[in-house]
C-alpha cells in the first residue's frame, strides 16, 4: 500500500522545522554569549609599544654635515672610500670637492650596500657647454646597474626620461627641479634594493624615491631592471653591490661631487 503525502503537509512539516531551527540556533546563541568574556575596555596604553627603544641619532644640518650614523662616502679629503674600475679612483680631488676625470672611468664604492638612504651634491660647472645628453652628462648608479641621471638640465632639453632627475630611460623626473650651473645641486635618496627568488628570478623589483633640492622628483619608482641604453631592461640576481658615479665620455666640461654620506637601511 502506498501512501501519498500531500503538498500542504509537506510545506507544513517544512515551516515547523524552520520554526524549531530558529529556535535552538537562538538558544545556542543565548548559550554561546553567556560563555564569551566581554573584551576589557580598551585603555590608551594597550596600543602603545615601547621596546624596542629608538636609537638616538645626531641630525645633520641638512648640508654640510651628516647624520651621526652615516656612512661618508666623500666628507672633502679624498677617495679613500672609492675605487677605480683598475684600482685607484683617479679622479681629481679639489677645495672639498672631487671632479670627473674624463676617460679614467666610473668610479665605485668600495663598499656594498642594499637598501639605503644617500645624500650626493653635485654640480655643473658654469662654462658649460654642449646640448642635450651631451651636456654635464653623469650618473649615480644604484649598485652599480641603476642609473639615476645627473646632467644640466637647466635650459637644456632632451628627452624626459634622459634628464635631471630621471630613472635614465625608465622615469622621467615629476618635474624639473635644476639649478643653474655653478650652484650645488642636492639629490636625497631612498633605495629599497630587490628582491630575487631562489631561481633567480624577480621576487620584489627595486624601488626609489629622489629628492632633488628638496623636491620630489620620484615618488617611490619602480625599476624596470638595470640601465640599458638601447633595449628594454631585465633583471638578473644579485646581491649588495657598489654605488657607481659614471664618467659619461661627453665631450661638455666635466662636473663636480662633494658631500656624499650615505645610511644602511
Ligand atoms: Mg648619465
Amino acid at each position: 500500500m502506498h501512501t501519498t503525502i500531500s503538498t500542504s503537509f509537506l510545506k507544513k512539516l517544512s515551516a515547523a522545522a524552520l520554526v524549531t531551527g530558529l529556535v535552538l540556533c537562538s538558544e545556542a546563541n543565548a548559550q554561546t554569549q553567556e560563555t564569551v568574556p566581554t573584551p576589557p575596555k580598551m585603555r590608551p596604553e594597550m596600543t602603545e609599544f615601547w621596546e624596542p627603544e629608538i636609537k638616538v641619532i645626531t641630525p645633520g644640518n641638512g648640508t654640510t654635515t651628516a647624520p651621526s650614523d652615516a656612512i661618508i662616502l666623500f666628507g672633502g679629503k679624498d677617495l679613500a672610500e672609492w675605487k677605480g674600475k683598475d684600482g685607484e679612483a683617479k679622479w681629481k680631488v679639489q677645495n672639498g670637492t672631487f671632479t670627473v676625470a674624463k676617460g679614467t672611468g666610473d668610479i665605485s664604492t668600495k663598499r656594498e650596500f642594499g637598501d639605503y638612504q644617500l645624500h650626493i651634491e653635485w654640480q655643473i660647472p658654469t662654462d658649460i657647454q654642449g646640448k642635450s645628453q651631451a651636456r654635464g652628462n653623469s650618473g649615480i648608479f644604484m649598485q652599480s646597474r641603476y642609473e639615476l641621471q645627473v646632467l644640466d638640465s637647466y635650459n637644456n632639453r632632451t628627452y624626459s626620461n634622459g634628464q635631471a632627475g630621471s630613472i635614465y630611460k625608465q622615469h622621467p623626473p615629476l618635474v624639473n627641479a635644476m639649478r643653474k650651473p655653478g650652484d650645488w645641486n642636492v639629490y636625497d635618496v631612498i633605495y629599497t634594493a630587490p628582491r630575487f627568488k631562489e631561481d633567480g628570478s624577480v621576487f620584489t623589483p627595486a624601488r626609489i624615491t629622489v629628492l632633488h633640492n628638496g623636491v620630489l622628483v620620484q615618488n617611490n619608482s619602480e625599476i624596470k631592471g638595470p640601465t640599458e641604453y638601447i633595449g628594454l631592461p631585465s633583471y638578473k640576481a644579485h646581491s649588495k653591490a657598489p654605488i657607481t658615479l659614471q664618467d659619461h665620455g661627453d665631450p661638455s666640461k666635466p662636473i663636480s661631487y662633494r658631500n656624499i654620506w650615505l645610511r644602511e637601511l
